[in-house]
């Protein structure tokens, strides 16, 4: 009898479906991704346009489109698959897909029947490839801080702005931009709104792409919104409710995506070092002979243990329609935190070794670095978690108020409705 290719610790949350995915990703992954690494790497400067056709290929952008709009209909544990299958061989490479799978997620939960009609079957098929785009130049993560802002003209919202670090900034086609509509002194979970921006109209503008430390080929650029006009029926959501889009999109669907890129680049690097000490002389044996390497050893063995259960822990909460979002966002902070950690020790593993430009482990750690910002950094889901933990309510408003997104929007995170007529 052939032994399924996923390891035992995952069982329970894998079915059959999932553990076929996994291995496709595989395949894919070693095919189609590996022979491209080199390359990637070789010209930080150089924006990757083929991944994100060889995926588009595979209809994963689909992951979690409903089947009714073509897409895989197939749930959070299996974009995680995908995510942290790819991300073994290329950071780069689960970056492209995951940061365009975060915006299908708002698309899912807020856009209304006709932009699911009219996108989702697109989004499913890779035509039309999205980014998010949230972040700004000097307020970074607080979004509450934007300067972005979209006037009514009368006819049409006049967006005018500058995003930055946007995932997918140099191909995607469409961007969901979140800008502040509100009248100055608004609450922020009042102020701003989402848009649908595409990326060819007039007044929207990239900035030339730059090499960054790590996940060369994908790019994640500032962008500029120049007087954009955008009709009423681009808005995502209500006119007001730009802040859950971001939100929820980032707790949802961002944190696990982040999780699957830390895990994927985790597991390479414990891979490397265990075959590194065993297969390097020392004495009358090898590195991995002495006490002091197997302690480190088995210390990183436990903590990518770990760091896999909770990656799939928490999706598997989401695709059962459980509240979750600590657990999401616990595996997001303390998944890059382990990989963290094991990317320190197998760096001193490896000593001089692994400072060699094109030697494997160099890049997985350069690539280990960019998982701490997007999604929440390691601040913010701390401050979230505690304010959950001491159930702090002197700021009503507060996310540590609100229901949670996995409870809010459970029937969503799975399936848009695919027609709004049907029961959820
Ligand atoms: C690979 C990558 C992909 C990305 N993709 C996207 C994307 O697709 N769309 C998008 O909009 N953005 C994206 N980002 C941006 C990302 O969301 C931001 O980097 C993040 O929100 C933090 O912003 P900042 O880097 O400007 O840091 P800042 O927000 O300026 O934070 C700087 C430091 O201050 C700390 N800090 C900030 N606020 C607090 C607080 N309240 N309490 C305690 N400490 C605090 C932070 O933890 C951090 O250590 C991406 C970033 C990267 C690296």
């Amino acid at each position: 009898m052939s032994m399924p290719a996923t390891p035992a610790t995952l069982d329970r949350f894998l079915t059959p479906a999932h553990q076929a995915l996994w291995e496709a990703a595989d395949d894919f992954a070693a095919q189609e991704i590996a022979p491209r690494v080199d390359r990637m790497e070789s010209a930080p400067q150089r924006v990757d346009r083929k991944i994100a056709r060889l995926l588009a290929g595979r209809r994963w952008f689909g992951v979690t489109v409903p089947e009714a709009f073509g897409g895989m209909q197939a749930g959070q544990v299996a974009k995680t698959i995908l995510i942290h299958r790819l991300a073994r061989v290329s950071g780069a490479a689960a970056a492209i897909l995951q940061a365009s799978l975060i915006p299908v997620g708002a698309l899912l939960h807020y856009g209304d029947y006709d932009q699911h009609k009219t996108l989702l079957p697109a989004v499913a098929d890779g035509s039309v490839l999205m980014s998010i785009a949230v972040t700004e130049p000097d307020q970074g993560g607080h979004i509450g801080g934007m300067a972005s802002a979209a006037e009514w003209d009368g006819k049409a919202w006049v967006l005018t702005g500058v995003k930055a670090h946007v995932g997918n900034s140099h191909i995607a086609d469409l961007h969901v931009v979140v800008a502040r509509t509100g009248p100055a002194g608004a609450r922020t979970t009042q102020a701003l709104t989402a848009f649908l921006v595409p990326g060819d109209q007039r007044g929207v503008s990239v900035v030339r792409h730059t090499g960054k430390l790590g996940l060369h080929g994908f790019s994640f650029a500032q962008i500029s919104f120049d007087r954009v006009r955008i009709p009423p029926d681009r808005v995502l959501g209500e006119v007001g409710q730009g802040f859950d889009v971001a939100q929820s999109s980032s707790v949802l669907y961002g944190r696990p995506n982040l999780t699957a890129v830390s895990l994927g680049l985790h597991e390479t690097a414990v891979a490397l070092t265990a075959q590194y000490v065993g297969a390097r002389p020392r004495y009358k044996g090898t590195l991995a002979d002495l006490g002091v390497v197997r302690n480190r050893l088995g210390q990183m063995a436990a903590r990518v243990i770990m760091a896999r259960i909770l990656a799939y822990h928490a999706v598997d909460m989401l695709d059962r329609g459980l509240s979750c979002d600590e657990e999401l966002i616990a595996a997001k902070g303390l998944g890059h935190e382990l990989a963290a950690e094991a990317g320190r020790d197998a760096m001193e593993l490896h000593a001089a070794n692994a400072l060699d430009d094109g030697y494997p482990l160099e890049r997985v750690w350069r690539d280990m670095q960019t998982t701490y910002a997007p999604a929440g950094t390691g601040e913010v889901q701390r401050l979230r978690l505690a304010q959950g933990l001491l159930r702090e309510h002197d700021h009503p408003g507060d996310e540590a108020d609100r229901t949670p997104w996995s409870v809010l929007l459970a029937d969503h995170t799975r399936h848009a409705r695919a027609d709004p007529t049907t029961a959820l």
